[in-house]
């Protein structure tokens, strides 16, 4: 049977609205709800089991979307410091969100949107604009029934008619103060939907307690009492651990938290994320959710993510890449073009060895010949002075050395400044984010920005259009004309300067279609010193390497080879 069959009679009621709310699609093609919390502790990989879970039932042929609700104040995560909230995921329609969103979208291999990603301070902001529109016509706006129906109208918001499966991923760890709205919402959320239409999942941690030389089931009775606590019964208990459970836990916990013992589901540690979905599959994580959903077993298609992992396991030739960051203390901050890399490096049977170089280090380590081992590099995005000198210094060496070099967004500024002031003899160029009375501002505001006062969703955000020249690497590279890629920035290229250092030989090798804004650069006479304004490293997928991550990975490793074959010679 089919899904839309399965479903049967329409339960959905209608969620008191103060604001307009889109419309339902037709009963019969209401989507299933899938909520997935954690306990114990945060950091669980709750968003990978939640991703490999949205992967597996897409296998299924299920048509599947994501969530997040973030309990958070602020309204998205677009002004906090990596420092607190790691990588900012932008959406084509120019949504700053969770990182979890990379996850979710390199699993499923959807594009999401704004709309998949909701914080507190967002939920409250709609409702205060309403109660500021006198829509709840004089009644005392409270957290239940205002905010919780707010919440569930995000969820709703998503439920399209595209759409068979939602998953919705409640950030933060039960036991949380400010995530009882969320559960109070999702609790409330299988009446309204239906009781067949709700499937909760919640992830905890046994850890290993070493002097005892056992694995311990406390936490995770703890959390379960905890979220029971809030009316939420879980169908479903994802363990995670270091070591494989042993059935006699997995009976242990089953009865202790009253789940099934099929739906006491492990994820053990895996050498690397991608096997996830693989090793839940096993566990039976997908079947279980789809009994509870009651949707017929529809069968499952492993090849192409067994596939993935054979090609991962594959790729174990070291290549040497350097992340010239700002934040590289917390490695999540460059969460994307990290897994960019890896998926670059599936691509061509490569291992990345990373190589975290704070920028303001680069400097220092060129004068003692530290960098010299490194085949390629990537100079990617970042705000604020510290370290912009260092990104420069970064891409002179590249530039001298013919070693690979990517820059992202801020990259392209550092590049363009570098070649700036070295090639083109315009000694003082710089940024006039970092210099705002420079003598030559290579790299200005091209948009109206003086005024902005605002800091949020301010930025040129989002996916926009540009158009290669023929011939170019870039063109080579992606192999089309016209590309799509996601944006945010407020500073760039400045046109004024563009034929100086034109003639100096530097390519603008892909415009916006107005032709007005410098979107890639490169060198001709260099492997790969190619740099983009956009940030490509939203778009790569672990089977489908983004263009210029893959060129960049195997510039790199015919470097690395070039580099052995002299030390042999050596030697
Ligand atoms: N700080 C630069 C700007 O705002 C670059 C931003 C980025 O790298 N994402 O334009």
């Amino acid at each position: 049977m089919t899904l839309t069959r399965t479903l049967g009679v329409a339960r959905y009621g209608v969620i008191p609205s103060a604001t307009s709310v889109g419309s339902r699609g037709t009963e019969d093609q209401l989507p299933k709800h899938i909520f997935v919390t954690g306990g114990v502790v945060s950091s669980l990989g709750k968003g990978l089991t939640a991703s490999s879970l949205g992967r597996l039932l897409k296998m299924r042929g299920l048509r599947v979307t994501m969530q997040k609700l973030d309990p958070y104040i602020n309204l998205d995560p677009g002004t906090m410091n990596p420092y607190e909230h790691g990588e900012v995921f932008v959406t084509d329609d120019g949504g700053e969100t969770d990182l979890d969103l990379g996850h979710y979208e390199r699993f499923i291999d959807e594009a999401l949107t704004r709309s998949s990603n909701a914080t507190t301070g967002s939920i409250y902001q709609a409702v205060m604009a309403a109660e500021r529109k006198g829509e709840y016509l004089g009644k005392t706006v409270q957290v239940i029934p205002h905010i919780t129906d707010e919440i569930k109208r995000r969820i709703e918001r998503v439920s399209i008619d595209e759409v068979d499966v939602v998953i919705t991923e409640v950030g933060g760890t039960v036991g949380d103060i400010e995530i009882l709205p969320f559960l109070e919402a999702i609790r409330q959320y299988r009446n309204h939907a239906g009781r067949d239409n709700v499937c909760y999942i919640h992830v905890t941690l046994v850890p290993f307690i070493g002097p005892a030389g056992e694995q311990k089931t406390k936490p995770t009775q703890h959390s379960v009492t905890e979220i029971r606590s809030r009316g939420i019964q879980p169908d479903v208990i994802v363990c995670r651990s270091e070591a494989p459970l042993s059935t006699e836990l997995k009976h242990k916990i089953s009865s202790m938290c009253d789940v099934d013992e099929r739906a006491v589901i492990n994820a053990f540690d895996v050498g690397n994320i991608y096997e996830l979905p693989l090793l839940l599959h096993d566990e039976g994580l997908d079947s279980v959710c789809l009994d509870v959903l009651r949707v017929d077993d529809a069968d499952i298609d492993l090849t192409s993510w067994t596939a993935l992992v054979d090609t991962v396991e594959a790729a174990t030739k070291p290549v040497r890449i350097g992340l010239i960051g700002k934040y590289v203390q917390l490695q999540d901050a460059y969460l994307s073009v990290v897994e960019s890399l890896k998926h670059a490096g599936f691509y061509h049977g490569a291992k990345i060895e990373l190589d975290w170089i704070q920028a303001e280090d680069v400097e220092g380590l060129l004068g003692q010949g530290r960098l010299s081992d490194i085949d390629g590099l990537v100079i990617p995005g970042g705000f604020g002075s510290r370290g912009f000198e260092g990104k420069i210094a970064a891409a002179r060496f590249a530039r001298e050395n013919n070693i690979p070099c990517l820059g992202l967004c801020l990259g392209l500024h550092a590049m363009t400044v570098e070649f700036a002031r070295d090639v083109a003899g315009l000694d003082e160029a710089n940024s006039t984010e970092f210099e705002a009375s420079s003598r030559h501002p290579v790299i200005d505001l091209m948009h109206d920005q003086r005024e902005v006062t605002d800091l949020g969703g301010t930025m040129r955000l989002g996916a926009y259009y540009a158009v290669l020249t023929p011939g170019s690497k870039v063109h080579e590279s992606y192999g089309e004309p016209v590309v799509s890629e996601r944006h945010r920035h407020r500073y760039e290229f400045n046109p004024a300067y563009r034929s100086r250092l034109e003639e100096a030989g530097l390519v603008c090798s892909g415009v916006s279609p107005d032709r007005r804004l410098v979107e890639f650069i490169e060198l001709p006479d260099h492997p790969f010193w190619v740099a983009t304004q956009a940030h490509p490293e939203f778009k790569s997928r672990p089977d489908r390497p983004h263009p210029l991550f893959r060129d960049l990975v195997g510039s790199a490793m015919e470097h690395a080879e070039s580099n052995e074959k002299s030390d042999a010679r050596v030697t």
